[in-house]
């Protein structure tokens, strides 16, 4: 196999067949620092279309790094509404402040200082090392993996752990031209090395690729356990006004408003008379039952807020469908 041809053929079919997205264009270097932190981090979790508009709103809103590090967090938390995951826009902000205090306004140039940034992992420092610094890295980004456990017929449970796809993925080779060389490989993946019906016939590497040759692309996946938790939620209403709290206390929803909760035992929450509801939140189930009260609970963080005033906020879906479930009764 020859890895020079492989980088030859992806970056051909790239140059005549990539997306124009908006973090794409043309910038001077400041800009693609900043596009590429943006849309990166939009882009955890998140698919390149619904980005795209919530991109574009937010660089004309919040145009550079020293405007986002002093952006009020209800206009920050209000262009990221409907993003899901918001903790990434809280990351953002904290990341601009330390960019501007501590690296002298510009993005840092080693995948260890990046990673010292709020909300920048393995994948992210790669991917701006290769996009913005042109360092000779392919990011293992899910389109990355697929590509590799097709065109290298991965399927054993071994075969399929992050470890074992970064040692694989010298595959690709490198190319000078780094940036668009990641990017090339991941768009393939997101274009045509799709998960259901792969478009082979139109693929620049199905040259090299086993499942091709043996007509399989069912992909393995390592199956993450998803545990089942059990909480109690207090529902304390007065007037119309109900009672959240800003949440320190739990790692998932961080600094998000929601019910004051508790982790409890099953047995406990089996015993308990009130409205339940289940929630699955990444891949933890949560069974919540939901105790009304009318003594105000003793909880930091509060925030008191009007049932229909839920619209003009800043609510995780979590918490919304706590509401409506209530609501109901
Ligand atoms: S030939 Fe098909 S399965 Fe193989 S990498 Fe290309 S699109 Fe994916």
């Amino acid at each position: 196999m020859n890895n020079k041809n492989i980088s030859n053929k992806i970056l051909y079919w790239y140059d005549n067949n990539k997306r124009n997205l908006p973090w794409r264009k043309k910038v001077n270097q400041k800009q693609r620092e900043y596009y590429t932190l943006i849309s990166e981090f939009m882009l955890q979790q998140t698919q390149v279309k619904t980005v795209i508009p919530y991109f574009k709103n937010f660089i004309k809103k919040i145009p550079d790094l020293k405007t986002l590090s002093k952006i009020d967090d209800k206009i920050l938390l209000k262009q990221w509404e409907g993003l899901g995951y918001y903790s990434r826009a809280q990351n953002l902000k904290k990341t601009a402040i330390k960019i501007i205090n501590e690296f002298n306004g510009s993005l840092p140039n080693t995948i260890e200082d990046l990673k010292t940034l709020p909300g920048v992992g393995d994948y992210t420092s790669s991917a701006i090392m290769s996009i913005v610094f042109n360092e000779k890295i392919v990011p293992l980004d899910g389109n990355v993996e697929r590509i590799l456990k097709r065109t290298l017929y991965l399927k054993k449970k071994y075969e399929l752990s992050k470890e074992f796809l970064k040692s694989k993925i010298n595959f690709f080779g490198l190319s000078n031209r780094a940036g668009d060389y990641s990017q090339a490989i991941m768009e393939i993946g997101a274009l045509v090395c799709k998960p259901k019906s792969p478009l082979c016939n139109v693929c620049p590497i199905k040259k090299y690729c086993l499942a091709y040759k043996k007509n399989d692309f069912e992909i393995n996946k390592l199956i993450k356990k998803t545990k089942t938790k059990f909480f109690e939620a207090i529902i304390y209403e007065k007037k119309n006004n109900y009672l959240l709290v800003k949440n320190d206390k739990f790692k998932f929803l961080k600094n998000m408003p929601i019910f004051p909760m508790t982790e409890v035992k099953e047995k406990k929450y089996k015993y308990l008379k009130s409205q339940k509801i289940s929630i699955k939140l990444s891949n933890m189930n949560m069974k919540i039952a939901l105790i009304n009260t009318s003594n105000l609970p003793k909880v930091k963080n509060k925030i008191l807020l009007k049932r229909n005033s839920l619209q003009s906020q800043i609510i995780p879906s979590f918490t919304k469908k706590i509401f409506s479930t209530i609501s109901k009764y």
